[in-house]
């Protein structure tokens, strides 16, 4: 059977924070409105579309953004309200589809492959999430459908504001082909230059060069560039918040130098990280700690499990394991300790715990004590020597021994 074309949707609210505001503000409306950090160094978050025409846009300075709009009403962020309304477009959407993949507080992929089986077909139904976002927060969005998250974006930005547009397979190449290189999600100003100097301005020249020359010019990108120019983009939409790891790490008023209290630091940071990974419904696959000298060179040490886990009886002993055999203490000390789980996968992919359901339970119990008497009241007991225990770790993840030079992300 031939595979069924997908059908994902891309929802972008219009100005979306400058919008908030002229909403709550009828005098702001039909005005200049700015919004963003203010200070010296503020940078612009969103201009209404009255203030893009005198060509302030996101990103800017917002010293240039004065300079170039000066009778503009100028607002600091207030990101509660955004995300109140954010939550009552993504309930719209869920309506609809359970896998929705929110992008930022003013954006989301949503997934409606197979709709017609439920709640008829997704040409209509973004419609009426259209139409519903209007009636029911009174702002305005862009919407675009496509079979993949790349055209669906596309799709959404093409009459921004307000706007609407479905593009099928049929249509793909005619949408695609038109378009200058850097409406291509990844293209950025440097990638673009290149292209430029390939003799490559618009989709339609990126389709004609070979896949052979832009490899050799961007090597794996290169391949992704060859497909996105097709308009095919296998890509999942990943239905939770996109969360590249979960860490902390803290930065001491003064060097700490004793190896156990370094050990004990990080157990503790390691207990916090495996906590907010439950929490979250998370799972991650690599376990990191940062260590920051006092000359401030900075070093991680990583393994990469077997299986991804929340465990906190895996990840403090995973992390005391690295820094206590991976990491050198000069006898200058450290300035900075971090633990960070990478590898992220939501919680729904769990597969079956590697040391058995005790230590499930047991982690469930120390979150409750640590939500009542806080982190440090709680040290759990019984388990392994911490020795053999690490090395019956190593054995039974097959966890592998990596470093990498990089911050924690
Ligand atoms: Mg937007």
């Amino acid at each position: 059977m031939e595979k069924e074309t997908r059908k994902i949707g891309h929802l972008d609210m219009d100005a979306f924070f400058a919008a908030v505001e002229q909403l709550d503000n009828p005098t702001y409306r039909g005005k200049a409105v700015i919004v963003g950090g203010l200070g010296p160094r503020g940078v612009v978050a969103t201009a209404s579309y009255e203030a893009r025409a005198f060509g302030v846009g996101s990103a800017m300075p917002m010293a240039k953004a004065r300079k170039l709009c000066p009778h503009a009403i100028f607002l600091p962020p207030r990101f509660p309200r955004y995300k109140e309304i954010s939550d009552r477009v993504r309930a719209i959407i869920h309506d609809y589809t359970p896998i929705v993949e929110p992008a930022s507080l003013d954006e989301a992929y949503f997934d409606l492959t197979g709709s017609e089986r439920t709640g008829g077909p997704a040409e209509v139904i973004v419609r009426t999430i259209k139409a519903r976002v209007h009636a029911e927060t009174g702002l305005t969005c862009s919407v675009g459908l496509g079979p993949n998250r790349f055209l669906a974006k596309i799709a959404s930005e093409i009459e921004k504001p307000d706007g609407l547009v479905i593009i099928t397979p049929d249509n793909v190449q005619a949408v695609l082909d038109p378009l200058p290189v850097d409406r291509i999600a990844g293209v950025g100003k440097v990638t673009a230059h290149r292209l430029r100097g390939l003799g490559i301005h618009s989709v339609a020249d990126l389709r004609g060069a070979t896949l052979d020359v832009l490899v050799h010019e961007f090597g794996r990108y290169g391949r992704t560039l060859y497909q996105l120019a097709r308009g095919r983009d296998d890509t999942p939409l990943r239905p939770h918040r996109e969360t590249k790891s979960v860490s902390r790490e803290t930065t001491f008023p003064h060097d700490i130098y004793a190896p156990e209290e370094i050990e004990r630091i990080v157990r503790r940071m390691a207990r916090v990280v495996a906590a907010e990974l439950r929490h979250e419904r998370l799972l991650g696959r690599t376990i990191r700690v940062k260590v920051r000298y006092p000359d401030f060179r900075t070093i991680t040490r990583q393994i990469r499990m077997e299986a991804p886990t929340d465990s906190t009886y895996l990840i403090e002993e995973t992390a005391a394991a690295l820094v206590r055999r991976r990491v050198r203490i000069a006898d200058d000390g450290v300035r900075l300790l971090g633990v960070g789980v990478g590898g992220i996968t939501t919680a729904t992919t769990r597969q079956l715990p590697l040391f058995g359901t005790r230590n499930d339970a047991l982690d469930h119990v120390v979150d409750k004590l640590h939500a009542r008497f806080g982190v440090e009241a709680v040290r759990r007991d019984g388990h392994p020597a911490p020795e053999n225990g690490n090395e019956s770790m190593d054995r039974n993840n097959g966890a592998r021994y990596s470093e990498s030079g990089g911050e924690l992300g």
